[in-house]
């Protein structure tokens, strides 16, 4: 059968996928499936497509051309060289440049190619793409919407009728479409989105940020001179990459610049919480169009079957997470978000070739890891909060780090409590195991700990709790952390169903497991167990430290006098008004008041 491929012929990256064995294989050169959608000229003349043409851009941008896409379908002129081209003859560099890697690994020529194109391109733009996939010496079988693309590696089949809001935010382009599907026929039922936003508009506000700040403390703009901006931007895109997985970066670069014959270095630290609230702004716009779409479409958020991510910029949690607080149901991004335009191609591809194709398989966590905490967030202290780290349906291998808090002043230790389970009580939820780390700091409440899963394909989980300001950590490996799961949930079941014919009435529904099992040290006593708060959330610390601040304030009193008993108690009031109504900075000013008034008590 002749070879059909599928090109995702994207603004920064493209892919090309083939279906093999009735699954979408995407085709990669020294192990990267990503042809960054570059060309340029070397200094000597030759042609660069690709991390090539990518790598000279910032130093030799007018012999490279980026974002072609952006381009077509216009009647422009690009200049590469002494030479014009036109989009489509750019665009066209890069899908031979993907065609050739097929064809190399296939051993026979690739001649027929599906090309996506995002569901908002114009008659022009589709026009001009089959062009450049014609001038790259390709027949064009069809050209497939992006979201379209998307939704078939979900749902190849699409028997059913199915709408999936497809939300696909790239490096420089935004959009998002619903898509209804019915026995193979696919309708875009609306389309919204922003050509220019993306995440290097993500990249170029941390850039700003840590250039500022390096500014403030050496009188040096890194903006300024081109190699050093170059070298931030590449640091801050990979703190970005790893902000998605951790709660800290830290952002790395000697020998950065020089001031008075001194060599100065780069060395930051950016947060998730600094990095989310720099971004909010744009992922509300994104927001805004999610909701236009539905408008457009007629729908509202529970008429939708599924959520899909596509781009690398949706591996971004805060998006993952305000796309559920609207929508109420969880965003799917088990097919590599990367990829997954190039693969639904190919299965179109796969479709029109006559092959058999499959659904796509990915080796995913079924069930959420994480661990027990206190939430101070409810008004009052809630001791059986499930804090996820690794969620659901996160494709394998898996490693994510999650900040926590110490709950009270001097807490020497902590309890690492594990669990799988999808509910926010992990009473309800199945105990994977648990360990203590001990002699941390005495310090006030709020100490930070970094909890880190690393779950990899053949289910071994390994977990570390670190105390951040002295690096103490404890770690340890549990085997078979999966398949635990399934004998113990048939545990479960078989106990609680015990449980129910053995006490009527009864109203503990909670057991423990089996303990020292899994190199886990087995802790004592239930109720007494030091506990840790998630972070970092906002007001999450605030609200750790005030309870902690109340608590003292209980203890203090007793032994008050019934003149200052008053005023203790009304700055208590003001403290539990502002915690429950979750006003963070009123939290913060009445903790000072109390704070500066127990401070006096202690004294007399
Ligand atoms: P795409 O155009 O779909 O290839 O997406 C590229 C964008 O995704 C770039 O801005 C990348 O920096 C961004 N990206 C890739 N991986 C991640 C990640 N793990 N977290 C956040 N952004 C990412």
């Amino acid at each position: 059968m002749e070879p059909i491929v599928g090109i995702d012929l994207g603004t920064t990256n493209s892919e090309i996928a083939l279906v093999r064995d009735s699954q979408p294989f995407v085709f990669e050169d020294n192990g990267d499936p990503i042809l960054p959608s570059f060309v340029g000229l070397s200094e000597d003349g030759r042609l660069l497509v690709g991390a090539a043409a990518k790598n000279q851009w910032v130093l030799a941008p007018e012999r490279t051309i980026k974002s072609i896409k952006r381009k077509m379908g216009q009647d422009v002129k690009v200049k590469l060289g002494d030479q014009e081209y036109r989009p489509q003859e750019i665009s066209a560099m890069i899908l031979k440049a993907l065609r050739d890697r097929a064809a190399a690994q296939l051993g026979v020529p690739v001649n027929k190619a599906v090309i996506t194109v995002p569901a908002y391109f114009n008659d022009a733009q589709r026009q001009a793409t089959r062009e450049a996939g014609e001038l790259a010496g390709l027949e064009v079988v069809r050209i497939l919407n992006e979201p379209t693309a998307a939704s078939l590696t979900y749902d190849p089949s699409q028997r059913e009728l199915r709408r999936l809001l497809v939300y696909d935010l790239g490096g420089g382009t935004f959009d998002v479409s619903i898509v209804q599907a019915q026995e193979g026929v696919v309708e875009v039922l609306a389309s919204h989105g922003d050509t220019q936003l993306g995440g290097d508009d993500f990249d170029d506000l941390l850039l700003n940020l840590v250039c500022d700040r390096f500014q403030q403390e050496h009188g040096v703009d890194l903006r300024a001179n081109l190699v050093a901006r170059s070298r931030v931007l590449r640091a801050v895109e990979a703190a970005k990459r790893h902000l998605s997985y951790h709660p800290f970066a830290r952002i790395e670069e000697e020998f950065i610049a020089e001031k008075d014959g001194q060599a100065l270095h780069l060395n930051m630290e950016i947060s998730r919480q600094e990095y989310e609230t720099l971004i909010q702004p744009l992922l509300d716009r994104t927001m805004d169009c999610v909701q236009q779409a539905l408008d457009d479409a007629n729908l509202i958020a529970s008429s939708i079957d599924k959520v899909v991510l596509v781009g690398g910029a949706t591996r971004t949690p805060l998006i993952t997470q305000m796309l559920e607080d609207r929508l109420g149901q969880p965003a799917h991004q088990e097919v590599n978000p990367d990829l997954c335009v190039a693969m639904g191609a190919a299965i179109q591809a796969g479709i029109i070739a006559g092959a058999e194709v499959g659904s796509v398989l990915v080796d995913i966590t079924p069930h959420s890891l994480g661990i027990k905490c206190v939430d101070s967030q409810r008004g009052f202290p809630f001791e059986y909060h499930f804090a996820p780290i690794i969620h659901r349906n996160t494709p394998l291998p898996a490693s994510r780090s999650e900040l926590f808090y110490t709950f009270h002043d001097n807490q020497t230790e902590v309890e690492i409590d594990v669990y799988q389970g999808e509910s926010d009580d992990v009473r309800h939820n199945h105990r994977v195991g648990r360990f203590m780390v001990q002699g941390l700091s005495r310090v006030p409440a709020g100490n930070p700990i970094v909890v880190q899963l690393d779950l990899n394909l053949d289910g071994i989980l390994k977990v570390s709790a670190r105390e951040r300001a002295t690096g103490l950590q404890k770690q340890v490996v549990i085997e078979n952390a999966l398949a635990r799961f399934e004998r113990e949930e048939l545990d479960q079941a078989r106990e609680r169903l015990e449980q129910l014919w053995a006490l009527p009435g009864g109203t503990d529904d909670y057991q423990d497991e089996d303990e020292g099992t899994n190199g886990f040290t087995p802790s004592t006593e239930e109720e007494e167990l030091p506990s840790l708060v998630p972070g970092p959330r906002e007001g999450q610390r605030e609200a750790v430290q005030a309870r902690a601040l109340l608590e003292k304030a209980e203890r203090l009193l007793d032994r008050t006098q019934p003149e200052d008993r008053v005023e203790v108690e009304r700055l208590m009031t003001r403290v539990r008004t502002a915690l429950t109504d979750r006003q963070w900075d009123k939290l913060t000013a009445a903790c000072n008041e109390l704070a500066d008034t127990l401070f006096y008590l202690e004294d007399i």
